[in-house]
């Protein structure tokens, strides 16, 4: 029991940090920018495929890449425009 609310505990510390990202609300073409950069230098992505995993292509050297969301949570620093579909 006691084991079960520690995890608990850490749980929340772990996502505590996330704040308004506890429920990102992502969309196709939405325009993302990561904390960390990608080996090309880019810091901005384009988010190309929804599902299970996220899809972001890079805006700087067009590579894809599949992140969970929870991943993708982690690692986004800033959500950017939604694009044209306004
Ligand atoms: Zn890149």
């Amino acid at each position: 029991m006691l084991d079960y609310i520690r995890q608990m505990v850490s749980y929340n510390q772990r996502w505590q940090p996330m704040g308004p990202m506890d429920n990102m609300n992502i969309e196709l073409n939405q325009r993302v920018r990561l904390r960390k950069a990608h080996p090309c230098g880019g810091f901005e992505w384009r988010v190309v495929r929804l599902g299970a995993d996220i899809g972001l292509e890079c805006d700087t050297c067009g590579r894809r890449v599949l992140l969970t969301r929870r991943e993708l949570a982690k690692r986004i620093q800033l959500v950017l425009d939604v694009g044209p579909t306004t």
